[in-house]
């Protein structure tokens, strides 16, 4: 039982008409799993490192996602927010008129790092930018959660990694693709080349190596995949608000043995995701990508 503290956002929405890909309509609903999807999901994975020992991903236990806010002063924000994230993706706003997402990374030095709950590859000066309404935000770093924050319709994804950026004003955007392991055979390329890396810091918090090669982050943004945007969070403390999150409709493959490898970041198993949170009143908008054809996650 997952109690009441499952705050699911579309918990009102209506059975629907499902994965039709609604073309211009103004408000899409995803079908009716939305509200009752909801495993009891543990929760999400750092953004800042500072505080990774303080709190868990196990709900109700005194340092779990329910106690967050009241942890430390600075974190009432998790508990008393009303622009939380991660939240379940169901009624969403068509928003053809956002376009393609725009970035331009490039290869760059890096290291990985154990940061407890996940494992973070770190660009040593930034590396290449999002362009999100004529802004730029320099990419900083990727991290992994097991399984994903972000839910579509109820549905939960494998893995989710997130691309946390941040412009000159220290304003934060977030770009998130989901995985899957349901086509087995097809390993997350990204995962491979870094494979050796997580392997030999599996459980060593806070150990850290630097990547040999120059890591190049753009193929794994798909800019033809289509996408849902809107303004949450940090998915961990503190849980600052103002972060425009980018989940991207397509999921990529991921194989077992590479999810298993980002899950043993710590030698205590543990999920890093937090639960989903209330929308309130936000709105979710939907670019649905070049080709009508975006997303996986209606098969899922
Ligand atoms: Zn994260």
């Amino acid at each position: 039982m997952t109690t009441a503290r499952r705050r699911h956002g579309c918990a009102a929405a209506r059975p629907s008409t499902a994965f039709t890909s609604a073309t211009l309509a103004i408000i899409v609903f995803f079908s009716a799993a939305c509200a009752a999807s909801a495993d009891p999901a543990p929760a999400p994975g750092p953004t800042v490192a500072a505080s990774h020992a303080l709190y868990s991903y196990e709900e109700h236990t005194p340092t779990g996602p329910d106690n967050w806010g009241s942890l430390e002063p600075d974190w009432a924000i998790c508990r008393d927010g009303k622009e939380q994230s991660p939240i379940d993706i169901c009624k969403v706003e068509a928003a053809q008129d956002m376009g393609p997402l725009e970035h331009t990374y490039t290869a760059g030095d890096c290291a990985v790092q154990n940061r407890g709950h996940d494992f973070i590859v770190k660009w040593k000066e930034g590396n290449g930018k999002l362009t999100v309404e004529k802004k730029d935000y320099v990419l900083q770093q990727v991290h992994w959660h097991v399984p994903s924050e972000h839910t579509i319709n109820g549905t939960r994804f494998d893995m989710e990694m997130h691309m946390v950026h941040q412009d000159s004003a220290k304003a934060r955007a977030v770009v998130s693709v989901l995985f899957s392991t349901k086509q087995p055979g097809h390993p997350s390329k990204p995962l491979t080349g870094l494979g050796p890396y997580f392997k030999r810091l599996a459980g060593k918090n806070n150990m850290d190596e630097d990547v040999k090669e120059l890591v190049d982050p753009s193929p794994w943004v798909d800019k033809s995949s289509g996408y849902y945007r809107y303004e949450g969070s940090l998915t961990t403390p503190p849980c600052s608000e103002g972060i425009i999150w980018t989940i991207m409709s397509k999921v990529k493959h991921v194989t077992e043995e590479q999810v298993k490898l980002q899950a043993g970041v710590s030698t205590i198993v543990e999920a890093n995701n937090r639960p989903a949170q209330k929308i309130n009143d936000r709105v979710v908008r939907y670019y649905e990508g070049k080709s009508a054809k975006s997303g996986e996650e209606k098969k899922t």
